[in-house]
């Protein structure tokens, strides 16, 4: 696992939270989005200090992973809200649903489907936002733009899942992209944007991200 110094990461935090305040107030009737501080790759050494500093939202991108690592540190503080931004099998389904408390890699209606059973069997609907392919890559995860508004509209209706927001990865020059999500997003009649990571979170916030997953600028490289 990946160190990082707990002192500078608490700095780092705030230094980011500071950033994020300052961007959303460029913009008139901007707030200032939730952060997810995305922790993978790092240990629980490196989590408890952000915990103790106030930060309460965490992203990983692995079931595994965290299921080594949250248990023991959402029994201690029971207040932590732990998202999924990762590929999810539907395999994993049941342990995510356990886990998790909020998935933001619904991308596919199989996947749907297991969810919305598993979220049934364990009394525990949890909010989802749909991973848009915003940049149509190959190499990237997501429903194709062209399929989203259906898709969102299938999981609401026909799945009977709580979909929030809609989530994506764009290419690097990202801004563009920003800017689409949110026309889609406005066009699905969601509220949630989660857009940013630690190279363009500030751009993100100034298109309406409502939240912004930041990983490296906290932790460290990994
Ligand atoms: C790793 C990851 C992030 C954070 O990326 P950084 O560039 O380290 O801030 C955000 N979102 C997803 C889906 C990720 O996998």
């Amino acid at each position: 696992m990946s160190q990082t110094a707990p002192e500078s990461a608490v700095r780092r935090l705030a230094d980011i939270q500071g950033r994020m305040a300052r961007a959303a107030a460029r913009i008139e009737g901007l707030a200032v989005p939730t952060l997810v501080a995305v922790s993978k790759t790092f240990d629980a050494e490196a989590i408890t200090p952000l915990i103790a500093a106030g930060q309460r939202h965490f992203g990983e991108n692995r079931v595994q992973e965290a299921m080594a690592k949250w248990p023991a540190l959402k029994a201690a503080n029971p207040d932590l809200v732990l998202h999924l931004i990762g590929p999810l099998q539907t395999n994993k389904a049941k342990d995510a649903v356990a886990l998790f408390d909020v998935i933001e890699s619904l991308d596919r209606d199989k996947l749907a489907r297991v969810l919305a059973q598993e979220m049934q069997n364990q009394a525990r609907p949890l909010p989802c936002y749909v991973q848009v392919n915003i940049g149509a890559e190959a190499q990237k995860a997501g429903v194709p733009v062209e399929d989203t508004l259906d898709f969102v509209a299938r999981c609401r209706g026909e799945y009977g899942l709580e979909v929030i927001g809609l989530m994506a990865i764009p290419p690097l020059d990202a801004g563009p992209y920003f800017a689409k999500l949110a026309d889609l997003a406005r066009q699905a009649g969601l509220d949630g944007l989660s857009m940013g990571m630690s190279a363009d979170f500030e751009t993100a916030i100034m298109m309406g991200a409502t939240q912004v997953r930041v990983g490296s600028a906290l932790f460290g490289t990994r």
